[in-house]
């Protein structure tokens, strides 16, 4: 019975066991039944190669994702992986949403010290000091030692193994190896793995692995000590142990044989930082010394064109804008000192070039610059204004520094030709301005330069050489001239000019044999003008033949209105030595008038004056010749009262000489004219040319004239030029002059 009792008391406690058993080994397929999908993993990413995210896919990859894998594969565990959310591992322990957490070294208590359970090591990973340059390390117990934050699990195991160890935890990687250098540790610790992938940094290269220092730690999967977890841990380890070492060692050799340091922007900073450096400032230097070339070369051509404007490239001195800047600025700098500009002009610079070459002109144009050079100072300044003509600002040394630069200067540039066996004397005409001290309050050299060329035209126009001072006067005039001249176009638009005529008498039988067309100008502003005062004005300024066209052409328009009325006259015009000029066509331009006026060409006769014969002699000749031969009457105007009289007269063939009586009124004995005009009748008849006597103002006059042979005059003594009017109305009426006159 006993024995029956106790086999069936055994018999309970067997199947009480059983029960318990099948409800045990029923429980973990109930738990993992209870798990829905895949296990997840969660693992920090912070850790490559052990754990990290692949940069191009972003899924997490390492070591220690291959091993799990591959264990749970053997397991027939489906897992997938996720990012750890908080701080440390044992933060996350309590997070009941994790199915698995990695990497444990050794169970370890939840942050709220809830035990942990940790699968079968996965694999063994070595650990690592790193040190600042190669150290010997005391022995690890004795060190302090640095460590991310992140790796707060491992700490706590390495505590256990070296309780003497002091472990600082630093925010991260950066703020250990900080810490590392500032010297506030003696090492910093990580797994080797880890080592591997960050010491690829260029920065982190004064870093040095410790091997002696080297222990290692095993790598596990944890949880929290539940049923459940403990029943993933259970399957899982199966994988583990079914992984061969071989595996493992592939998976290890597979993660730490790859570049898979990044390199990013400061790392290339870093590693070619001093290259880079060196490019840059290279390059830095490339363009501050093409910069400084560009400004080099346009500072070199700001100058050369600064000395082109400035310069006169044949002599050397200054151009016109040069010599004006020159002189201000030597003004503004000695406003004490007394200075002059002279104006100086070769004359008939045009006809040395032509004779003797151009290269001639120019070697005098040097010459004369070098011989000035050799007498200016620094404070004085010459300038090439135009061609030939140079103006000088030179101190005011009186008489004596005229005398000397006339010696030194002037004398030599005049004989420049005569020294070289050429023969011609230069001519030089200079014109001077004494500065006055206005001049030095408003400075202004082109004004100055005006009145010094006032003056030397002044010298040009007595036909000599030398020089002579401004005059005032002059410049009051040439305002006048500018003024008169301007107004030419619209006076003659708006018949301001009328043509008088003053009649031409045969003394012996009072007949009115001709008539000289003088021109007058009742000017709009100025009231009227004389002739003396506004011909050389319109000469000069290049409009004369202008002004003698228009007269040419009323005087014909009134010669065919007299030929229609039966009073056929023939009357004197005027024409200026200006009018005679190269390419000009006088005998033509008469010859067209008296065509379109229906006109004879005897009718006209053209008053010459000497002045165009010395200007261009052969011109001259050349235009007499023509007209003669076209049947003008060609009349040598003001004769006797210039210098070339003779030579003209011997040179130029005319139909008749228009003596000049002015010079027997001047001063000197009366008697004597009266002889040289003797003289000169006789002549003129003795050349065959008839004679006409102009300016007989007096019956005495005219009474001698006759007597030695000269009935045709023209003077005040019978009329005074006269409006075509009052002319016309003398012709009309035949009248003569009275007798007793
Ligand atoms: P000219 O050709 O010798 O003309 C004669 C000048 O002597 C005229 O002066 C006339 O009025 C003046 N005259 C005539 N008889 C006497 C007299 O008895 N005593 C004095 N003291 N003078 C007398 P005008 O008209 O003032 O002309 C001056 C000069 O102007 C002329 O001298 C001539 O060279 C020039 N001229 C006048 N009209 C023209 C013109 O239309 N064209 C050009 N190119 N020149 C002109
Ligand atoms: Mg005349
Ligand atoms: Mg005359």
């Amino acid at each position: 019975m006993i024995g029956m009792r106790l086999s069936r008391r055994a018999l309970t406690f067997l199947l009480c066991m059983i029960v318990a058993l099948c409800c045990a080994a029923a429980a973990v397929p109930a738990a993992l039944a209870a798990q829905e999908g895949p296990v997840t993993i969660s693992v920090p990413v912070d850790r490559c190669p052990i754990f990290y995210q692949d940069a191009d896919t972003g899924e997490i990859v390492g070591i220690g994702v291959d091993l799990m894998r591959a264990a749970a594969e053997s397991a027939g565990l489906a897992v997938e992986f996720q990012v750890i959310g908080e701080e440390t591992l044992k933060d996350a322990l309590d997070n009941e949403r994790y199915d698995l957490l990695m990497p444990f070294g050794s169970a370890i208590a939840s942050a709220s010290s809830r035990a942990s359970v940790v699968s079968d090591n996965l694999i063994q990973t070595p650990f690592t000091l790193v040190t600042l340059g190669k150290r010997n390390l005391s022995a690890l117990n004795d060190l302090r030692v640095g460590m991310p934050h992140s790796l707060g699990g491992v700490a706590e195991t390495v505590r256990q193994l070296y309780p003497g160890i002091e472990i600082v935890m630093y925010e991260s990687m950066a703020g250990s190896v900080r810490a590392l250098r500032a010297g506030a540790v003696d090492a910093l610790l990580h797994n080797s793995y880890v080592w591997s992938y960050v010491l690829q940094k260029p920065s982190y290269s004064d870093l040095r692995v410790q091997p002696s220092a080297m222990f290692s730690m095993d790598f596990r999967a944890g949880t929290l000590d539940t049923p459940a977890g403990r029943a993933i841990i259970e399957r899982l380890n199966g994988g583990i142990a079914a992984l061969s070492d071989t595996r493992r060692q592939a998976v290890v050799l597979d993660y730490t044989s790859r570049r898979l340091y990044r390199y990013g922007l400061v790392d290339y900073l870093y590693q070619y930082g001093l290259i880079l450096l060196l490019v840059l400032m290279l390059f830095v230097s490339l363009i501050v010394i093409t910069l400084q070339k560009i400004r080099t070369v346009r500072m070199e051509q700001a100058e050369k064109m600064r000395r082109l404007i400035d310069h006169d490239p044949l002599t050397g001195v200054y151009s016109l804008n040069g010599f004006r800047k020159r002189a201000e600025e030597l003004l503004r700098a000695h406003p004490d000192v007394p200075y002059l500009i002279s104006y100086n002009n070769i004359k008939d610079f045009k006809y040395i070039n032509d004779t003797l070459g151009r290269a001639a002109g120019d070697d005098l144009l040097r010459f004369w610059v070098d011989k000035s050079m050799e007498t200016l100072t620094e404070d004085e300044a010459m300038g090439r204004i135009e061609s030939d003509h140079f103006a000088v600002l030179r101190r005011v040394g009186g008489e004596a520094l005229l005398i000397r630069d006339g010696e030194d200067v002037f004398a030599p540039v005049r004989n420049f030709f005569i020294d070289q066996g050429k023969g011609n004397r230069v001519q030089i005409c200079s014109g001077i301005y004494v500065l006055t001290p206005k001049d030095y309050q408003q400075i202004d050299v082109d004004h100055m330069l005006d009145f010094a060329r006032l003056a030397e035209r002044k010298v040009r126009d007595t036909y000599k050489d030398g020089y002579g001072f401004y005059n005032p006067d002059q410049w009051e005039k040439g305002k006048r001239a500018a003024d008169v001249v301007s107004h030419l176009p619209v006076a003659i638009d708006t018949g301001e000019f009328q043509v008088w005529y003053q009649p031409q008498v045969n003394y012996d039988t009072g007949e009115i044999t001709g008539a000289e067309a003088l021109c007058r100008w009742n000017h709009a502003r100025l009231g009227w003008l004389r002739p003396a005062e506004f011909i050389p004005m319109l000469e000069e300024a290049g409009l004369i033949f202008e002004l003698d066209c228009y007269v040419w052409d009323r005087v014909c328009q009134d010669l065919q209105r007299w030929n229609r009325m039966g009073l056929r006259r023939s009357v004197s015009v005027n024409l200026s030595r200006c009018d005679i000029r190269e390419g000009g066509d006088i005998p033509g331009h008469f010859c067209d008038l008296i065509q379109t006026y229906g006109l004879t060409p005897d009718q006209l006769r053209i008053e010459i004056t000497e002045t165009a014969y010395v200007e261009n002699p052969a011109l001259l000749i050349q235009t007499t010749v023509r007209l003669r031969e076209l049947g003008f009457q060609v009349e040598m105007d003001d004769f006797g009262s210039g210098y070339s009289s003779l030579h003209m007269l011997k040179e130029v063939q005319v139909d008749r000489i228009k003596l000049d009586l002015y010079f027997l009124t001047e001063t000197g004995d009366p008697e004597k004219g009266r002889v040289i005009i003797n003289y000169m009748i006789q002549m003129g008849r003795s050349l065959g040319m008839s004679l006409i006597a102009e300016g007989v103002e007096n019956v005495a006059q005219a009474r001698f004239l006759q007597s030695v042979g000269c009935s045709e005059m023209q003077g005040f003594y019978f009329y005074k030029p006269m409006t075509v009017q009052d002319f016309e109305h003398l012709i009309e009426n035949d009248d003569r002059v009275p007798p007793e006159l």
